[in-house]
């Protein structure tokens, strides 16, 4: 119940228990708690309370047990030595018979502890008192008179005997054990637990020799004790309800015990008593503690001191303590007590019972005044609840315990009070809510008439509105409830022309969520049927404090437009490929008119070069040698610089001719040609043709003295060529040569350096042919 109360505080789940419950198990733990408390300490205390009464009982009973038996155990020694003292001073008479009788007679009536006293001598004679019941005496003799058999008489109240009871045949003390054992002994000892002669019980001896003054014995007093009366002081020992003392000897004899068991057996055959061991006790708990002692020692000789000790008998505690018991005389026994630790836990259980039913009537209490009390807290908070729903149902006409004057009665004025202004206000909301509603619808309306698809998400990203046109283009409406990163999936939004989903940071509309206006045109809606190309335009839209409200997104199906676009594209890439394939024409047209001007201007060059040599000797002809002397002659004008001319003539070649032939005069001319050539040596210089079989050399910035070594040198190769010529006077051909040299100026022209050329060949060919004139200007 306690933890339960505690979980129902504790819980957050708490506010889903009902007030009276709270309340009633508030007051039913409390007591709950208190009493718990109180019980546990009142059981827990009465444990200690009980070790400590155990502990303290226990050595009551064993240092009663120990006085009693020491006081008990030294009755005995002590008769003996007051008869012994009595002998060896003179004062009892071993010779008197009859006084001695009597002596022993009263002395046992004087200690009703012991059950035999006698004195037996060397003599041998005996004599011996017993009393094996209250106020029955037995004299016990031996002496000249009995003849060796030892009489055992009934006495009368004066101690004198009456009867003969019984006669023991030959009886001779010094015999007997506990005669040679004292006599062994030298001193006062105990013998051995004993079977009573005549069988009917056990007892213990005190035995004590007697010497004259000679050393010699002379005498041995004796006093016995019945075990049973050891017992039956036990037995007066009250030691606890169910607890038992007992004293065995060390090995494990049983000497007394508190319960109604003798301490020996009787057998039945002999109808004699025989000693018993305290193991083997008919008594369970008796036996059951000698077999703990056993177990937990091992050997009862090696208890040595006080042993404070528990153990479980048939499942119950058992509180002991063992002592030993000694004198000076050899007496080694063990002192036990045994006590249920039941005894002591009655009275705890009568206290658990008088705690229980305190505590049920407490609790029956503490529920009956949790109920009264938690109605009386709750039935007013309960009104109040109830007319709290009936508000919420919209009757705001209500009627409330307003007349306590405590919290609650405060509480119902509040609320009432509260009513009141929920009312006003409730009324003006639903005015303002009429009219944001009819707002909202003609914006739905207009929204609805646009021809783009519109989708809106509140500030949580939950799907708000979707227009019609959207709804078309997407192929579904609303899902409430979906989270805004699975829209795309949701919507089958796709990177146009791929199978990848639109990557959520590129979306419009969860960028508009971010605050973040933007357009895209790359988003395709992947329907079943068909793919809707379409541009997105997401806002944002933030209320009056600057915080979003809405998420915006307008988007139209542009496939009309991409199919345009496509078209376009085609059409721009035929184009740019007809283009190329104009431009590789033009290219490859350009290429072969140029290969052609190439052709044509080195045509041209071949034709204006075959039009400028002459075509036997393949040296310049005539046009040339006339444009080249121009074209020196203006140049070496304007520089003032020399122009020289040759012309040459080869002597008699119409006869070379006529000789050898028009072929051979062709090769002849070619010959000349070469050799003139070859003389003239400067690029600047120009070979030519002048005509027939004349050639001309004209020579740029030529003083005369070069031109006539230049005349020479032609001389010297037509010489070298050593050309036959029959008809010649020379015998070879020969060549006349005319020099002219002029610097060109404005007075003048080339002409008239041909005329002085020519007329120094004139000259030459005057003179006798094959020489060199020249002529200067
Ligand atoms: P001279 O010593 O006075 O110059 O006597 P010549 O015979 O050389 O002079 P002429 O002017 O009478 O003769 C020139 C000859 O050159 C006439 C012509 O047959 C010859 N001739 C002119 N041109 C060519 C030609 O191209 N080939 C050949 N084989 N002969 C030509
Ligand atoms: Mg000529
Ligand atoms: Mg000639």
């Amino acid at each position: 119940m306690l933890i339960k109360a505690i979980n129902l505080f504790s819980s957050p789940l708490s506010g889903k228990h009902s007030l009276r419950t709270v309340l009633i198990v508030a007051f039913v733990s409390q007591v709950i708690a208190a009493m718990g408390l109180t019980a546990w300490l009142l059981f827990y205390n009465g444990q200690h309370a009980v070790a400590e009464l155990a502990t303290q009982l226990r050595n009551e009973s064993t240092a009663r047990i120990q006085q009693h038996l020491k006081n008990h155990m030294a009755v005995p020694l002590l008769v003996n030595q007051l008869n012994a003292e009595a002998i060896r001073l003179g004062l009892l008479d071993l010779t008197d018979q009859a006084y001695l009788e009597r002596y022993l007679w009263n002395q046992i009536k004087q200690f009703d502890t012991l059950s035999y006293i006698a004195i037996a001598t060397e003599k041998p004679s005996y004599i011996g008192t017993q009393t094996p019941a209250e106020n029955i005496f037995y004299l016990e003799i031996l002496d000249e008179t009995t003849q060796g058999h030892l009489e055992i008489w009934n006495t009368n109240a004066q101690g004198q005997r009456t009867k003969r009871k019984q006669i023991l045949n030959n009886y001779d003390p010094r015999d007997r054990p506990w005669y040679q054992a004292v006599v062994q002994a030298g001193k006062p000892i105990w013998s051995d637990v004993f079977v009573y002669f005549s069988g009917a019980g056990m007892g213990i001896s005190a035995n004590h020799p007697i010497y004259n003054q000679q050393g010699h014995l002379i005498a041995v007093a004796s006093a016995d004790i019945t075990l049973l009366k050891i017992s039956k002081f036990l037995n007066s020992l009250n030691v606890g309800q169910h607890g038992q003392t007992f004293i065995m000897t060390r090995l494990g004899g049983l000497i007394a015990t508190s319960t109604t068991e003798e301490p020996y057996t009787i057998n039945q055959v002999t109808q004699q008593a025989e000693p018993l061991k305290a193991i083997a006790s008919r008594n369970a708990l008796t036996s059951a503690t000698v077999n703990y002692l056993m177990q937990q020692f091992g050997d009862l000789k090696y208890i040595n001191h006080n042993q404070q000790l528990s153990f479980l008998h048939q499942g119950k505690l058992q509180f002991l303590q063992v002592v030993p018991f000694q004198d000076q005389l050899g007496l080694d026994w063990l002192i036990v007590v045994v006590v249920p630790e039941t005894d002591f836990m009655e009275t705890i259980h009568t206290n658990s019972q008088v705690v229980l039913l305190l505590f049920i009537m407490a609790l029956i209490l503490a529920t009956l005044i949790g109920i009264l009390t938690a109605r009386w807290i709750v039935q007013p908070i309960q009104w109040l609840d109830m007319a709290a729903q009936q508000l919420a149902g919209g009757k705001w006409d209500q009627t409330l315990p307003t007349e306590r004057h405590d919290e609650i009665g405060n509480l119902a004025k509040s609320f009432s009070k509260m009513v009141e202004q929920l009312k006003h206000s409730f009324t003006e909301l639903e005015t303002k809510n009429a009219q944001l509603r009819k707002t909202e619808n003609n914006l739905i309306k207009w929204l609805e008439t646009l021809p783009v698809g519109i989708f809106v998400l509140d500030a949580q990203a939950q799907p708000y509105y979707m227009n019609q046109v959207a709804q078309q283009i997407l192929g579904k409406g609303i899902i409430k409830g979906a989270k805004s990163e699975d829209l795309p999936e949701i919507y089958h939004t796709y990177i146009v022309g791929t199978d990848q989903l639109y990557p959520l940071d590129r979306q419009p509309l969860l960028r508009a969520l971010q605050g973040e206006p933007s357009t895209v045109d790359d988003v395709a809606i992947h329907r079943v049927d068909k793919t809707i190309p379409v541009e997105v335009w997401g806002s944002p839209i933030f209320n009056d404090s600057g915080q979003l409200d809405y998420a915006i997104i307008a988007f139209q199906d542009i496939t009309e437009r991409k199919q345009a676009e496509t078209t376009r594209c085609r059409f721009t890439e035929k184009l740019a490929q007809l283009n190329k394939q104009l431009e590789e024409y033009s290219h490859t047209l350009e290429q072969k008119v140029l290969e052609r001007t190439v052709a044509l201007e080195q045509a041209n060059q071949e034709l204006q070069k075959l039009a400028r040599l002459d075509g036997l000797t393949q040296i310049a002809n005539r046009r040339s040698f006339d444009e080249t002397l121009d074209l020196q002659w203006r140049i070496l004008r304007r520089e003032q610089l020399s122009l020289s001319l040759i012309l040459c003539d080869i002597d008699y070649f119409k006869l070379y001719n006529d000789t050898y032939g028009h072929i051979a005069g062709d090769e002849c001319l070619r010959q000349v040609a070469l050799a003139m050539n070859r003389a003239s040596k400067r690029p600047a210089d120009l070979v030519a043709r002048y005509g027939g079989e004349e050639f001309a050399v004209i020579m740029p910035n030529t003083h005369p003295d070069g031109a006539w070594h230049v005349a020479v040198e032609i001389q010297q190769e037509i010489q070298q060529l050593q050309m036959p010529h029959g008809r010649s006077p020379f015998g070879y051909l020969t060549l006349s040569i005319g020099v002219s040299s002029i610097i060109p100026s404005q007075t003048c022209c080339p002409e008239t350096l041909i005329n002085f050329a020519d007329k120094a060949l004139y000259e030459a060919k005057e003179q006798g042919r094959n020489r060199i004139i020249i002529k200067t200007i």
